[in-house]
């Protein structure tokens, strides 16, 4: 099978799950979707309102900021995989509680197994601290953080880890913006020198 159809497998798993109590107060769960193919992969929260209308994950206002930090160093969203570390709506957009995040991570395990990524971008501070965990580094929260770049170990693969805000923080701070676009190039250079093509 190809990672494609393993990540559909994943997929169609999650659309029906109910592990934990989100499930009762979804409209569509969001697996997660772009390139089964890509070297970057980028994991965000949970899904929002408009996520959750859509099944699809960064559809709503900070997905469109995502969109432009990407065609900004020349990407779309097409070139990379992105989803999130909860895979249904929070109600109201409430963080998501430990549980939640416990219960619902092995499937971006699996996600992660079967893309085997060189580069993982955390957005925001939750994706961060999961993948700073499974990656046994000490986390210290995200603007201490973010814009460098981890070496690490994550489910037996050697990839990098490139922690940044999450992008809903640009829609109401003009330095969130400006710092955001900077990471992203730094992502850009280091994508460049490692001669990962896109
Ligand atoms: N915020 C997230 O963390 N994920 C989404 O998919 C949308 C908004
Ligand atoms: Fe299942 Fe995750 Fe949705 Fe909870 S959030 S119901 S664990 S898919």
């Amino acid at each position: 099978m190809s990672k494609k159809e393993f990540l559909d497998a994943v997929a169609t798993e999650i659309i029906v799950c109910t592990k934990c109590p989100l499930w009762k107060t979804r409209k569509n769960a969001v697996p997660g979707e772009g390139n089964s193919e890509s070297p970057v992969m980028f994991i965000g929260e949970a899904p929002g309102q408009s996520e959750d209308i859509n099944g699809k994950p960064f559809v709503g206002a900070a997905g469109k900021f995502l969109e432009t930090l990407l065609s900004e160093i020349g990407l779309s969203r097409n070139d990379v995989f992105i989803c999130n570390i909860v895979k249904c709506r929070p109600p109201r957009n409430r963080e998501p509680m430990p549980n939640e995040i416990q219960t619902c991570t092995p499937y971006l395990d699996r996600q992660i197994k079967i893309i085997k990524p060189h580069f993982i971008v955390t957005l925001g501070n939750y994706s961060t601290t999961y993948i700073f965990s499974k990656a046994n580094l000490a986390f210290s929260g995200i603007t201490q953080t973010r814009g460098k770049f981890f070496q690490a170990i994550i489910l037996d693969m050697q990839m990098t880890i490139f922690p940044t805000f999450h992008p809903a923080a640009a829609l109401y701070s003009a330095k969130y913006k400006e710092t955001l676009q900077h990471d992203f190039q730094l992502l850009k250079n280091k994508l460049a020198r490692r001669a990962i093509n896109m």
